[in-house]
């Protein structure tokens, strides 16, 4: 690899672990693929980087100063797009290095968008309504400058929903004086959002799941699928594979797991956890921890909850013959260097989780045109976007040798490369 001697910089405070994993992946594929050195040093840093403080009056009538980020990528393709997360681990690398993979994924879906993820540190699980309320429009008024339908369009992330992204647009609104529905996705229908939007993450990982059964020759009919991360993308996974007569035999969530090895009921667990709130004491299978869901026996594991989850420490007891990475980056580097040695299947997350933000796209233009389609609509464009993409990965990797990793990320890069190369470079 060729890094620029003049621009080498020294202590840059994005670079933590998570970050560096993000950076490593860009310099293995520019290698790779002989991308400019000046161009590859351009795509190695965030272009811009926003921490605010947060001041909220808590319930208890005292007020607490939360961190919150906001990081753009790169825009080369387009305004900046990508979500928003609140969680106790949020700090600048993560939201940087979620960034960069939101610029590749953008890119190799072919949406007209850059790369961008916000967050705040706190504990979302701790906080009442009201709380998270007021925390949510002090940051988007913070992060004021950054955002707007033409500029940076947050969405929902892990621990933020459709609510959140309603606030978010009446801040923004009250403050420009008018109304302004494109400047978040993930909205609730009333005020903008699509139809499909809420599944369409969960809808984008079953066609990948689907796609990569076909291409791996699995024997089974109805194969055996895990899940970590029983949340928005997770149920909805567990439900369309389910109805795909996947054989869904474990799930888990922040508080553990259940495994029934003859296959779980899922409409009858959808309902206990939409009482319960959580999959534990589910009547049809047996309390597992998140450890030891990882490692079951299965055809298909889905990481569907956070990162960095399959590591070298845990990689070796794996017994899956697929992983589809729902998550953002829960597989780490080493770890995927030895389940390509292991001719373990990855389906990266720049593909497999791209369905979300393929429809934040169509609510964006439905948006900007104020003319709304049909859900039968919004899942056709989905699944043709989704097919296309499959498509040229699983072509790539076939005719390269790369794995589907190194294959998406080089289709996406190209793209962005040839768009900043004709931009040029300005002044
Ligand atoms: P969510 O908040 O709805 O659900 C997260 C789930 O993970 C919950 O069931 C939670 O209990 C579980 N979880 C949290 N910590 C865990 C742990 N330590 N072990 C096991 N489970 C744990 O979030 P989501 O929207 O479903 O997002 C899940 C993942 O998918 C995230 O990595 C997110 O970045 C990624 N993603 C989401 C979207 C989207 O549209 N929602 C799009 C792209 C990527």
């Amino acid at each position: 690899m060729v890094i620029m001697k003049s621009v080498k910089k020294e202590a840059v405070e994005c670079e933590t672990e998570h970050f560096l994993m993000a950076q490593k992946q860009l310099d293995e594929i520019a290698l790779e693929m002989g991308l400019d050195a000046e161009l590859h040093e351009r795509l190695r840093y965030p272009k811009r980087s926003l921490i605010v403080s947060i001041p909220v009056r808590l319930d208890n009538g005292k007020v607490h100063t939360f961190t919150g980020y906001r990081v753009h990528h790169d825009v080369s393709l387009g305004p900046a797009k990508g979500g928003i997360r609140y969680h106790p681990e949020v700090n600048l690398g993560e939201v940087a290095g979620l960034a960069m993979l939101m610029t590749w994924k953008c890119s190799l879906m072919g949406l007209p968008f850059g790369g961008a993820k916000g967050g705040i540190r706190c504990e979302p699980w701790n906080m009442s309504n009201g709380e998270l309320e007021r925390l949510t429009r002090r940051y988007t008024a913070e992060i004021i400058n950054l955002i707007g339908p033409d500029k940076d369009i947050p969405a929902p992330d892990m621990y933020t929903n459709e609510q959140t992204m309603a606030w978010i647009m009446d801040t923004y609104s009250v403050n420009v004086g008018y109304t302004v529905p494109s400047v978040v996705t993930g909205k609730p229908i009333s005020i903008g959002g699509s139809l499909g939007r809420q599944e369409a993450t969960g809808r984008g990982v079953a066609y990948c799941t689907r796609q990569a059964v076909a291409h791996a020759e699995l024997k089974t009919k109805n194969p055996a699928v895990v899940i970590q991360g029983f949340g928005n993308v997770g149920s909805i996974t567990a439900k369309l594979l389910h109805e795909s007569g996947y054989k869904i035999v474990a799930v888990s969530d922040v508080y553990g797991g259940i495994y029934n090895p003859e296959g779980l009921d899922i409409p009858r667990l959808l309902a206990h956890v939409s009482e319960m709130r959580k999959v534990a004491q589910f009547s049809g299978g047996q309390a597992i921890s998140n450890d030891e869901l990882l490692v079951l026996p299965c055809d298909i594991l889905i990481p569907a909850a956070l990162g960095n989850q399959i590591r070298i420490d845990n990689v070796a007891n794996i017994k899956c013959k697929i992983i589809v990475e729902a998550a953002n980056a829960p597989v780490n580097p080493e770890a995927d260097q030895y389940l390509q040695e292991k001719n373990v299947m990855v389906v990266p997350d720049i593909l497999a989780n791209a369905g979300g933000v393929t429809v934040s796209y169509f609510e964006w233009v439905q948006g900007l045109m104020h003319l709304f389609w049909t859900e039968e609509e919004v899942n056709q464009r989905l699944e043709q976007i989704m097919g296309r993409a499959c498509q040229q990965i699983f072509d790539l990797s076939k005719k390269s040798g790369l794995r589907l990793r190194m294959a998406a990320l080089r289709i996406g890069i190209s793209r962005l490369a040839e768009a900043k190369r004709l931009r040029g470079l300005y002044p």
